[in-house]
């Protein structure tokens, strides 16, 4: 195959990469050889249109930096305060400032025009994520013919939301210039082709590729893992359980997240609060640890988040304390991946309830780092992606606090053989689908759609 080209908003360009993914990418890149472009994480006055150049061990690093003007109107505007909500099921909160959308069109051009010169016609160029969904466009409006794939990775809209955006004429058309659209999950999948069965000038091919206009382009599933290996070894660098002040009977319930309201926290903390009032009063006592930094707090839907959470942590904290112990433990900040992979093998349940997400990376960080002979369970979201290859967990409704109190109870008084059993399931997935395996997958059905190209021509 020839070269990489990857693009994502941000270029790991400060240090050893780390991060499942940034490390899997990198690891590609190292291999194949190629160029990763992206954004510096500089804000300047007046950005240049060319690229820094960086050197990342077998590969090149492209950067480029954005104005103040670009970080508000393509980053924190169009993609994380229109795109995010729309795709989150939170059209109600999407912010449609006048001019958003003409910044993020015009960085993905800008983009683009730099970009155009440095490809080759037998590059693969695998762009990530809903800051580049016209990426593709802008490239094919360049001239580039080589192919091109993307990664969507959170859910895909549904169609009914999508009317919600101004843009949505264009949504389709910015698909179609891609070669191959990546999801994470069947259900997004249907989503996507429940948009496309509506739409006027696209059909589904007997090969299951969508034709729009003179384009061909195919959707695919192909459900993110972790370096669950890597994790293996650092839950067990350090006890987890030293690290808290924990009484010995103690049980432990783990929640971690970034601050988002797709996250479902408020519930969460209710549910934790249903569990409590619930609670045989002689049965060990249990405490919820939710790690949970704020993130985009330039936003505004993320300020209040952060006090709705507070309020109701204080209530349930201010019912159920007592002098040595506070039930909820809420810490604002990130931790460590170590520390992080301590935590999880030390909790007895891993709460993982969004409301939507594309995929939920945490449920398979906390079934790789159990100790497979006494396995801590794990609470699951109908709305996480990662539902579809984790039926093993315990699924639970985010929306109905009544049945999330009762899975913590019944997690709690799991027998061990259950919890061998479902870890067992749970485990069998995490490591065969690893981070590894998914990029593997999807360059080899870029490659595939390659070689298809190629013969056509
Ligand atoms: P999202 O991509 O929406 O944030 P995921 O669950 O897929 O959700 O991925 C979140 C990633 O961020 C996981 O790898 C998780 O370990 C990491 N993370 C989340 N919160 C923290 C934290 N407080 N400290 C360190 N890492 C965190």
């Amino acid at each position: 195959m020839g070269r990489l080209i990857v693009v994502s908003n941000r270029v790991p360009s400060d240090g050893p990469p780390s991060g499942g993914l940034v490390v899997a990418l990198h690891d590609c890149l190292k291999h194949n050889g190629g160029v990763w472009f992206g954004t510096s994480g500089d804000i300047v006055e007046d950005p240049e249109d060319s690229f820094a150049e960086l050197s990342g061990d077998g590969y090149k690093m492209r950067t480029f930096d954005l104005s103040p003007a670009e970080q508000q109107g393509y980053y924190l505007g169009y993609a994380n305060s229109v795109l995010w909500p729309l795709c989150h099921r939170r059209a109600d909160l999407m912010a449609l400032n006048a001019g958003d959308y003409d910044v993020y069109d015009s960085v993905n051009r800008r983009l683009a025009r730099m970009m155009a010169p440095e490809l080759r016609p037998d590059d693969h160029i695998w762009i990530h994520d809903y800051h580049f969904l016209p990426l593709a466009a802008c490239l094919r409006a360049e001239g580039v013919t080589a192919t091109i794939g993307y990664f969507h990775h959170i859910p895909f809209p549904a169609t009914h939301d999508l009317m919600a955006l101004p843009q949505r004429d264009l949504f389709a058309g910015w698909m179609a210039s891609f070669d191959l659209f990546g999801l994470q999950t069947q259900r997004d999948v249907a989503a996507a082709l429940e948009m496309f069965r509506g739409l006027n000038g696209a059909e589904q091919l007997r090969d299951g590729s969508i034709s729009l206009n003179d384009r061909r382009f195919e959707i695919r599933s192909f459900p993110i893992g972790i370096d669950a290996d890597a994790f293996v070894k650092e839950a067990q660098s350090t006890d987890g359980r030293s690290l808290l002040n924990f009484a010995p009977d103690e049980r432990l319930v783990i929640g971690v997240d970034r601050l988002d309201y797709s996250k479902g926290l408020d519930n969460r903390f209710r549910a934790f609060g249903r569990f409590l009032e619930n609670r045989i009063v002689d049965e060990p006592r249990a405490s919820l640890l939710q790690i949970a930094p704020p993130t985009r707090e330039d936003v505004d839907a993320y300020q209040q988040i952060r006090d709705a959470l507070e309020g109701t942590a204080g209530k349930v904290n201010g019912e159920h304390s007592d002098l040595g112990w506070t039930p909820i433990r809420y810490i604002h900040h990130a931790v460590p991946r170590d520390t992080l992979a301590a935590l999880y093998r030390a909790a007895d349940v891993g709460f993982v309830t969004p409301f939507c997400d594309g995929m939920n990376l945490v449920a398979k960080e906390f079934v790789a780092a159990q100790d497979p002979a006494d396995p801590g369970v794990l609470i699951l979201s109908q709305f996480a992606g990662a539902v579809e290859q984790m039926a093993s967990a315990l699924i639970v409704n985010p929306y109905d606090i009544g049945e999330m109190a009762q899975a913590l109870k019944q997690a709690l008084a799991m027998p061990l053989h259950e919890r061998q059993d479902r870890h067992e399931a749970l485990a069998r997935g995490v490591f065969r689908n690893d981070v590894a395996h998914w990029t593997q997958t999807y360059l080899d059905t870029m490659a595939r759609i390659s070689t298809e190209r190629a013969a056509l021509t």
